[in-house]
């Protein structure tokens, strides 16, 4: 420690992002005290469980050794849903193809577990403490108030997630736009894993992370999901907030996930099956185009605090991005200790590390995604006529015939997408190039 009242890092919030930046300080002998609102470490995150390991390996091998993962991601599915019936694209991986490249992971355990590993390494990790606000001097972010008490560091690290009413404070995020956010609800199902291995078609130990578009959301952008974990299952819908406010229906949002829940393709994967978890989160979907400046002198944004989300349609990603901007800007502080923590390396570093690193450069590169998966003919239209084309093709009438396979390619580009739908397959193809 600097001085007898002052700690080195104080970092707001204990999920992935704030973990893997404590880790990290900790591990390079910082003074670092996580300040967690929850009751304890674990028990206000959440996600829908799909972790990727790839982008995440370089950062954080040490620190995710032993993890508690659920299952390794060997079969992919993409399902386009109609009000009863769907069409699935499934790729089912082989132990030779280099797979599973994500496991499945449920927030509650795999948080406990690092957190465990952070106070191992020496960092406080403090439970049922909530930062109120921001202390200032001469323009610098020098503590955190919690309640009448008043905590000094050199750096403040806001890893306190989707909502950040911190950042807000300190002008770096916006007002919360609707348009800015996905409303995610998700259940955990418990269910033997002998079951979810035949039910899922899996080898002993293996998982399944199944993607369903279309009718599920009722034509709102969004989609639903089902990931199998070791003993259970999670089910959820991640709906874009705006569409929300706009959705006319005399439905409530929680409704769809119930509907999702009862339809004939996805109850018998689910039968038998006990709701041990229900909750519901926001998640920023603002994209590139909305991303904040990432601090500001004595503070560093990370995480979805920062708006690292990125949704490709295919993907969902915020928990490979939470960690690996954890440890950049744990990187950073590092570089400032060297210099009398100073606010300016620190920022310039973070700010470089950021662009260096994949998370800019896949989230620049993805800029469009998030105007492009607005569109809601996306969610009805081409799903539902996708449906019933591949219905008509398997259907043989009342004189033995069946559509020609010519027939079929004509309806698919001229009465399922036609020229505009055409348009909106080559712009979701060219996405990320
Ligand atoms: C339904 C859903 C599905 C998702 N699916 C996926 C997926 O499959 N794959 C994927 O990679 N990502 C997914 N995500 C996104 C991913 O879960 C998040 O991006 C990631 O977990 C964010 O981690 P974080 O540490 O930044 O924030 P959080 O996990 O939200 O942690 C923030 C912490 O800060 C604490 N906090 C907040 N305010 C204060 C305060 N004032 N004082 C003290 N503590 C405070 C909170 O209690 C919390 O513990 C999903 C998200 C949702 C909601």
């Amino acid at each position: 420690m600097s001085n007898s009242d002052e700690l080195d890092i104080i970092v707001v919030g204990a999920g992935l992002s704030g973990l893997s930046c404590g880790y990290e300080l900790a591990k390079a002998g910082l003074q670092v005290a996580i300040l967690e609102r929850g009751d304890m470490a674990g028990t206000k995150n959440l996600s829908g469980g799909k972790l990727y390991l790839e982008p995440v390996h370089e950062f954080c091998d040490d620190f995710l050794k032993d993890a508690p993962f659920e299952r390794p991601v060997v079969s992919e599915s993409i399902i386009l849903t109609d009000e009863s019936s769907s069409v699935s694209c499934r790729l089912d991986c082989r132990e030779d193809s280099g797979f599973p490249n994500s496991v499945t992971v449920l927030m509650n355990p795999l948080v406990k577990h690092l957190a465990k590993k952070v106070s191992e390494k020496g960092a406080l990790i403090l439970p049922q403490q909530k930062v109120d606000e921001l202390i200032w001097k001469n323009g610098k972010v020098i503590g955190v108030k919690i309640g009448s008490e008043v905590l000094n560091a050199r750096v403040i690290v806001l890893a306190d997630g989707v909502l950040s009413f911190l950042a807000q404070e300190t002008g770096l995020r916006p007002e919360h736009l609707t348009r800015l956010y996905g409303l995610g609800i998700k259940e955990i199902i418990q269910l033997d894993s002998a079951i979810i291995e035949d039910r899922f078609n899996l080898p002993s130990g293996l998982g399944a992370s199944r993607m369903f578009v279309g009718k599920i959301t009722q034509g709102l952008p969004g989609g639903g999901f089902i990931y199998t974990n070791s003993n259970s299952l999670s089910i959820g819908i991640v709906v874009h907030l705006e569409a929300i406010q706009d959705w006319k229906s005399d439905k409530e949002i929680w409704e769809l996930l119930e509907a999702f829940k009862s339809r004939p393709d996805v109850a018998p994967l689910l039968s038998g099956g006990k709701t041990v978890e229900y909750g519901a989160h926001l998640i920023p979907e603002g994209g590139f185009k909305n991303l904040p400046k990432p601090g500001i002198p004595g503070l560093l944004l990370v995480g979805d605090a920062a708006g690292f989300v990125l949704n490709t349609g295919s993907t969902l990603r915020g928990m490979d991005l939470a960690l690996v901007s954890g440890v950049l800007a744990a990187k950073s502080i590092k570089e400032a200790a060297k210099k009398n923590f100073s606010s300016e390396v620190c920022l310039n570093h973070y700010q470089q590390v950021l662009k260096k690193n994949f998370i800019i450069n896949q989230m620049k590169r993805y800029k469009k995604a998030s105007d492009l998966l607005a569109l809601q003919r996306l969610y009805n239209r081409y799903p539902h006529r996708m449906v019933r084309l591949t219905q008509e093709m398997f259907m043989v009438n009342s004189e033995g015939k069946s559509t020609s396979f010519g027939k079929m390619v004509r309806k698919f580009i001229f009465k399922v997408f036609g020229w505009r739908g055409l348009r909106d397959i080559w712009r979701l193809i060219r996405l990320g190039s």
